[in-house]
């Protein structure tokens, strides 16, 4: 028998009703009949055999038990511990948490004919009550046509041509405003909300290349942001097949973005996806480069065209010599491995001017242009025509 086990002998009381109570069990062999007392009478309320729990609802809410357990016969139970569950509780999702405490609250009541306030639960309550809020209110703004795409220019950093745009999203809130999406995204990947967002930006963002591309000769690519949730989402590759046939564009002018650590942490379901969207002519782009795991020696195994090197690295040209090193040698590594190099951040002409000198390829920051609506993308575009 080990720790976790418990043997008990036909008759043996496992507790009774009002006894502190820290863990539930499983019935691995023999019978449990749990009792109850009214009117002073103690009677068998249910007889739990083989693979039934109980004593559950002590790991929940209150640690008393609100029945007695005996065993029938010669019995063997495993223990469940209170630190066992409160560890998965306390990593489910709130509104779960919240209901799972209130339906042991009620249980309780029901059991017990009488109603108690609602005390531990208070604080999962707000929480997954927020929650909902927020992404009801979410839900509304894609259908009510709240979220905005706003593009952010990326240009051949030798001479300051256009060379592509960002997807970058915005929610235009009838009260808060101008919403930025470190206030929404993260909440939206929590759900499917933010697949279904996904898609509606791989829309967006085709519909606004297919009116760049009646500008000219230049055809800008569009770099589209890729959240987790959506590399094994069976709508993207449809969604994205879908958008460039309708709107007339061309996948090569199609850049997915993802996260060095989104995309390591989800490699098998992102793997098959990124590498159909690129058997189709689409390019992929490893985001926030240098801000995760960089681990450079696993590069030339995943399906990537170009490095995203985050501002993080931009700022590290200022400050010292051997940032400026690291710098010139990750670029020089991307060159090797056939991938190009598009540097985030760019602030100043002395960054800029640096970043050619190491031999960078692309550049976006706000010196170039803040992430704006398509007219000004439009705009950007004109001038440099002239
Ligand atoms: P990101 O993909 O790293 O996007 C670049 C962010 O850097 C953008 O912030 C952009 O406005 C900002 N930025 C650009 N140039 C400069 C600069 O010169 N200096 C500074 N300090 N910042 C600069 P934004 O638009 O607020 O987006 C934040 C993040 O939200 C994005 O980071 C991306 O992770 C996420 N996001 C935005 N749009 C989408 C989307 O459509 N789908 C998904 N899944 N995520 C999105
Ligand atoms: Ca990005
Ligand atoms: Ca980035």
């Amino acid at each position: 028998m080990d720790r976790f086990k418990l043997q008990l002998a036909a008759s043996e009381i496992l507790f009774e009703h009002g006894d502190e109570g820290s863990c539930a069990y499983i019935v691995e062999s023999g019978v449990i009949e749990i009792l109850r007392s009214t009117d002073g009478l103690e009677r068998v309320v249910a007889r739990l055999g083989p693979g039934e729990i109980f004593g559950e609802m002590a790991l929940f809410g209150e640690h008393t038990r609100s029945a007695g357990a005996r065993a029938a016969e010669a019995t063997v139970l495993t223990r469940l511990t209170h630190d066992y569950i409160s560890e998965r509780v306390q990593s489910a999702d709130p509104m779960l948490r919240h209901m799972l405490r209130t339906l042991t609250r009620r249980s309780r009541e029901l059991l017990e004919g009488r109603s108690r306030p609602a005390t531990a639960e208070d604080a999962d309550r707000s929480l997954a009550i927020n929650r909902v809020r927020a992404e009801q209110e979410l839900t509304l703004a894609l259908e009510r046509e709240e979220l905005l795409l706003y593009l952010q220019p990326i240009v051949h950093l030798a001479d300051g041509a256009p060379a592509g745009f960002e997807a970058l999203i915005r929610w235009q809130h009838p009260q808060r405003g101008l919403v930025p999406p470190g206030q929404f995204i993260p909440l939206a990947e929590e759900s499917v909300l933010i697949n279904r967002i996904g898609l509606w930006i791989i829309e967006q963002s085709c519909a606004a290349l297919a009116v760049l591309n009646t500008l000219g000769p230049v055809r800008p690519f569009m770099s589209v942001n890729l959240s987790g949730r959506q590399l094994n989402d069976p709508a993207v590759l449809p969604a994205l097949d879908a958008a460039l046939a309708r709107h007339g564009v061309a996948p090569q002018q199609v850049k997915l973005e993802i996260t060095e650590s989104l995309l390591l942490q989800n490699i098998d379901e992102g793997l098959p996806l990124l590498c159909a969207c690129r058997e189709r002519g689409m390019r992929v782009s490893l985001d926030d480069f240098g801000t995760g795991y960089s681990s450079l020696s696993y590069l030339h195994r995943l399906p990537v065209d170009t490095l995203k090197l985050d501002r993080s690295f931009v700022l590290q040209l200022d400050s010292n010599e051997a940032g400026r090193r690291i710098v010139a040698a990750v670029i020089r590594l991307a060159h090797e491995l056939d991938m190009d190099v598009i540097t985030e951040g760019l602030e100043t002409k002395e960054q800029i001017q640096a970043l050619r000198g190491l031999g960078a390829d692309y550049g976006q920051g706000y010196y170039f242009g803040r992430p704006a609506p398509l007219a000004a993308a439009l705009d950007f575009m004109r001038k440099s025509l002239l």
